[in-house]
C-alpha cells in the first residue's frame, strides 16, 4: 500500500524522538545510502520485512517549552489522528503514567485509527514489572521496549508491519504500467503552489475530469496538453486553501509526502528570492529515496532583478551542489504571475516520466558499460582486482542495474557513483533516481 503512515505521538522526553532514528536506522542499514540526510529530521522512511512504511515524530513540530505544553499536545494528537494510519502513544516507565499521559489516552481512545501504546524506557526487569501499571490505560495493544537500547523494538515493528495491508504487487504493477503519468506539484508554504494549479486549471479545455485521489488529501486531475493525458495531483485544500492550517509546516510536509506517493513525477517548487531550505533538501532526498522522478522549478523568477544568463546559470550551479550527489534533475526558472515557462515545466515533468520508464537494451548497456569499466577499473582490494563481468536492468518499476561481479562488497561509493555517472551520460535518465546493486558472479 502507497504512503501506510505511522505517527509517535506522546508527551516530551519520553523518547520519541529516539525510536524515530532507531525505526529509521534499520533501514539505513540495509539500503539508504544517499547523503544529505539530516539530523533533526522529523519525518522519513522504515523498512521492515520488506515492507515499508512512513513515520512521523510529531514531537518535531512541537514547542518543548513547558508553558505552551498542553495546547501544542493536543494539536500534535489531531494533527495525528487527522494524518497518520496508525498511532505509537509513547509513555516512560520512569515517571510512571502522569497527568497529561492520561489526558492524552483519554483522547486517543476515542480516535478511530487503530492506536498502539508503546511504554518506553523499560530497560530492566524491574522496570518490566512497573511498566504493567500502563495496562490501565485501557489500550488493547501494549509493547513494552527500550529505544536507546533496541530491545523491543523487533516485536513492534512486527505489529505495525502487520497492520499494513498487503500489497496485491501483480494487479499494482499493471494498474501502474497501463495508467497515466501522475504529476504532483509540491513545495513549502507559498512557492506558488496554488497560483501554478490555478494557471494551469486556468486553461479549462485541458481539464478532462476530476478523479479522486486515493486519499482524502489529495486532489487527481486528468488533463490533456501536447496530446498528451496525465494526472496532475495536488493536496486538498490548495485550491480553497485554510491559510491556517496549510501554513502550518507540518501539514505541508505531510501532504507532500502523500502526493508524493502517490505521484510518478513530483514538481519540486522552491522560491527564487529565499535560499534552499533545509525542508526542502530534505524533501527533494526523500523523493528520490522513494525512487520518483523529479523536475525542480525555481519560482516567483520575475522577482529577481538581474536576469542575465549568468544569474540563471550561477543559482542553477549552486542548487545543483547542493542537491548532490542526485544533482542530474531539470531545473526550470519560472513566473507563474506572469505564465513563464509553466507549460515547459509539465513538459519536462512528461519528459522524467519516459526516462523513468527507459528499459536500455542488456547488448547496449553491456557494450556502453563494460567498455567505460574497462577505461577505468574498480580498486585493487586487499590484492585482488574487482571485476565487472556483466550489467542487467532490473525488471523493476523505477530503473535499477545489477552489475555482477567477483567482489560485490568491496565496489564502494565512489566507484558507484563513478558508474551511475556512466549511465547518466550514456543514458538519458535526467530527473530519474537510479539503483545500482552488486551481485555475486
Ligand atoms: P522525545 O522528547 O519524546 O522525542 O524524547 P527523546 O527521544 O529526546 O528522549 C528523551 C530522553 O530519554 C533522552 O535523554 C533519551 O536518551 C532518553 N531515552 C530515550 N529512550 C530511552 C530508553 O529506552 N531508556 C532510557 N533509559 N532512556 C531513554
Ligand atoms: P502556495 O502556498 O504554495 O500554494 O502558494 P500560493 O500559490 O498561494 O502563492 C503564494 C504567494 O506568492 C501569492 O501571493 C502568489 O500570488 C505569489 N506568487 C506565486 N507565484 C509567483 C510568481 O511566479 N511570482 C511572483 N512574483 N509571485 C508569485
Amino acid at each position: 500500500m502507497a504512503g501506510f503512515t505511522v505517527a509517535i505521538v506522546g508527551r516530551p522526553n519520553v523518547g520519541k524522538s529516539t525510536l524515530f532514528n532507531r525505526l529509521l536506522e534499520q533501514r539505513k542499514a540495509i539500503v539508504d545510502d544517499v547523503s544529505g540526510v539530516t539530523r533533526d529530521r522529523q519525518y522519513g522512511v522504515a523498512d521492515w520485512n520488506g515492507k515499508s512504511f512512513n513515520v512521523i515524530d510529531t514531537g518535531g513540530f512541537v514547542s518543548r517549552s513547558e508553558d505552551v505544553f498542553e495546547r501544542e499536545i493536543r494539536k500534535q494528537v489531531k494533527i495525528a489522528m487527522e494524518e497518520a494510519n496508525l498511532l505509537l502513544f509513547m509513555c516512560d516507565v520512569a515517571t510512571g503514567i502522569t497527568d497529561l499521559d492520561a489526558e492524552m489516552a483519554d483522547i486517543l481512545r476515542r480516535s478511530s485509527k487503530p492506536v498502539i501504546l508503546v511504554v518506553n524506557k523499560v530497560d530492566n526487569a524491574t522496570r518490566q514489572l512497573e511498566a504493567t501499571e500502563f495496562y490501565s490505560l485501557g489500550f488493547e495493544k501494549v509493547f513494552f521496549m527500550s529505544s536507546m537500547s533496541g530491545s523491543g523494538s523487533g516485536e513492534l515493528l512486527d505489529e505495525i508491519t502487520g497492520q499494513i495491508p498487503e500489497d496485491d504487487e501483480t494487479r499494482e504493477a499493471i494498474e501502474a504500467a497501463e495508467a497515466l503519468p501522475k504529476i504532483a506539484i509540491i513545495g513549502q508554504p507559498n512557492v506558488g503552489k496554488s497560483s501554478l494549479l490555478n494557471a494551469l486549471i486556468g486553461e479549462e479545455r485541458n481539464i478532462v475530469s476530476d478523479i479522486p485521489g486515493t486519499t482524502r488529501d489529495t486532489i487527481h486531475t486528468h488533463y490533456k496538453m501536447f496530446q498528451k493525458d496525465f494526472v496532475l495531483i495536488d493536496t486538498a485544500g490548495l485550491r480553497r486553501k485554510n491559510k491556517v492550517q496549510e501554513d502550518l509546516e507540518f501539514y505541508s510536509v505531510i501532504r507532500a509526502i502523500k502526493a508524493m506517493d502517490e505521484a510518478d513525477v513530483c514538481l519540486l517548487l522552491l522560491d527564487a528570492t529565499k535560499g534552499v531550505t533545509a525542508q526542502d533538501l530534505s524533501i527533494f532526498s526523500l523523493a528520490g529515496r522513494k525512487g520518483k522522478g523529479l523536475v525542480v522549478l525555481v519560482n516567483k523568477w520575475d522577482l529577481i532583478e538581474d536576469k542575465s544568463t549568468n544569474s540563471a546559470r550561477d543559482y542553477e550551479k549552486d542548487l545543483k551542489g547542493r542537491l548532490a550527489p542526485f544533482s542530474d534533475v531539470p531545473v526550470i526558472f519560472t513566473s507563474v504571475v506572469e505564465k513563464q515557462r509553466i507549460f515547459k515545466a509539465i513538459e519536462e515533468a512528461l519528459r522524467v516520466y519516459d526516462n523513468r520508464k527507459r528499459k536500455v537494451q542488456t547488448s547496449k548497456l553491456n557494450e556502453v558499460m563494460l567498455k567505460a569499466i574497462e577505461s577505468f577499473h574498480p580498486p585493487v582490494v586487499r590484492g585482488i582486482p574487482i571485476k565487472i563481468k556483466y550489467v542487467t536492468q532490473l525488471p523493476t518499476f523505477t530503473p535499477a542495474f545489477a552489475f555482477f561481479c567477483n567482489l560485490p562488497d568491496d565496489v564502494k561509493q565512489p566507484y558507484r557513483n563513478y558508474l551511475e555517472n556512466q549511465l547518466r551520460s550514456n543514458f538519458d535518465f535526467e530527473g530519474v533516481p537510479l539503483k545500482l546493486f552488486f551481485r555475486k558472479k
